[in-house]
């Protein structure tokens, strides 16, 4: 994407998502990260369902641990990947208790070093909470890196390596929450709805999808039949196979 388009594009997603922000509900820095590694391979919507209860109870990691493993898998019994992510949440919050005073640490390589957490998690909680430019990739944000040429790249690596270095300054702190966001309602995993779309005149994705009240109406109404043969088909298998019982009308072979 040229550097013209790049400008273009955020621009306008800034328009319409001034003040972009985690689908995430959390109350601290520590919920926030609970929430995050819960989300691993599952959504946002089935994660908020399930963690208003479990932080009601458990919003600092001391009471985490207090309330223990099993009924951590209880809240989450719901989320995918439920019973290591339990043990992740109480593993995790001993080693904040144990190393770092019980607080989230502002270093991506002490985050990484938690139990259950990622890059991607570890970027999302430096961006989210500690206002760091950092862009995670997702699944959302690797489509459409690659889809609109914004920083293409086979790996989530490769693409947050490259939207490190296209994306200005400026847009950096927020990318992250406007690609998932753009991701998730307009630029469709199958079917992106361009013609829907603010940054639609800067992108240049080829196969843009028409509008589709512009398409061709289909006439309503029943099929017509084939057209008759003068014998319904039922009857005309039954005279072939009178026939072939009489010997007559069928191919013998001459003996
Ligand atoms: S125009 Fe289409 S492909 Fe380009 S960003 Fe918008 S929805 Fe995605």
């Amino acid at each position: 994407m040229k550097k013209a388009d790049i400008d273009c594009f955020f621009a306008e997603l800034e328009r319409v998502i001034p003040a972009p922000k985690t689908e995430l509900e959390y109350d601290n820095v520590f919920t926030l990260l609970v929430a995050v590694v819960l989300s691993a391979q599952a959504t946002d919507k089935s994660v908020n369902e399930a963690t208003p209860a479990l932080f009601a109870k458990a919003s600092t990691p001391e009471a985490m641990v207090a309330l223990g493993e099993d009924a951590v898998r209880e809240h989450i019994k719901t989320i995918g990947l439920f019973n290591s992510k339990a043990k992740n949440v109480i593993a995790l919050s001993q080693k904040l208790i144990d190393e770092h005073g019980s607080e989230v640490p502002r270093d991506r390589d002490l985050l990484q070093a938690l139990p259950g957490v990622g890059r991607k998690t570890a970027s999302v909680v430096m961006n989210e909470a500690f206002g760091e430019p950092t862009i995670a990739v997702d699944t959302h944000v690797f489509r459409v890196s690659n889809r609109t040429g914004l920083a293409p790249g086979k790996t989530p690596l490769a693409v947050e390596q490259k939207l490190e270095k296209v994306v200005p300054d400026r847009w950096k702190p927020s990318a992250h929450h406007w690609l998932i966001l753009h991701g998730r309602y307009t630029c469709l995993a199958r079917k992106p709805k361009c013609w829907d779309c603010v940054v639609k005149t800067c992108c240049p994705y080829k196969d843009k999808t028409p509008d589709p009240a512009d398409e061709p109406v289909k006439p309503k109404g029943r099929k017509l039949a084939p057209p008759s043969t003068g014998r319904p088909k039922k009857a005309a298998k039954k005279t072939v196979k009178r026939k072939a019982k009489k010997g007559r009308g069928v191919n013998r072979r001459p003996v």
